[in-house]
C-alpha cells in the first residue's frame, strides 16, 4: 500500500490518518477471492454498515434478511472482526458499487457469485 491510496474507497476522502479509516475485506463466497484492500472513512463506513445489524449467525442477508447461502453471498468483515456480514446479490451489488475502486461497476442483472460459475468449469 503506498500514502496515494489512503482515500476513501467511497466518497475519495483522503484520510489524513490511517486511524482515521476504516479497514474492510470482502470476498464473494470464496476465501481465495478475498479483496483485504478496503478502506473508507469512518462516516462512509457508519453509513454502509448502519442497516446490517449484527454480523455472523443467521444465513440470510444482512441488509435484507433474504436467505442466502454461504457461496452465494458477499462475505464483508473488518479485519478482527470474528463474524462476517453476508449481502445478497442485490446488495452486494448495491455495496460494491459504492467503491471507487470497483470498475467496472456491476450490473445486478448480470451479476453472479463465482463459486457457481467454477462448479461447471473444471
Ligand atoms: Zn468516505
Ligand atoms: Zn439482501
Amino acid at each position: 500500500m503506498t500514502i496515494h491510496d489512503l482515500r476513501c474507497d467511497v466518497c475519495g476522502r483522503v484520510i489524513p490518518l490511517p486511524a482515521d479509516g476504516v479497514r474492510f475485506s470482502y470476498h464473494p463466497g470464496r476465501a481465495d477471492l478475498r479483496d483485504d484492500s478496503g478502506l473508507a472513512c469512518a462516516q462512509c463506513w457508519a453509513e454502509a454498515v448502519r442497516d446490517l445489524g449484527e454480523p455472523g449467525g443467521r444465513a440470510a442477508c444482512a441488509a435484507c434478511g433474504a436467505a442466502t447461502s454461504r457461496s452465494a453471498s458477499l462475505h464483508l468483515r473488518r479485519p478482527g472482526q470474528p463474524s462476517s456480514w453476508r449481502l445478497c446479490a442485490a446488495d452486494a451489488v448495491a455495496f460494491l458499487n459504492r467503491l471507487r475502486t470497483v470498475e467496472p461497476k456491476l450490473d445486478p442483472a448480470t451479476f453472479r457469485f463465482p463459486a457457481r460459475e467454477r462448479r461447471r468449469d473444471p
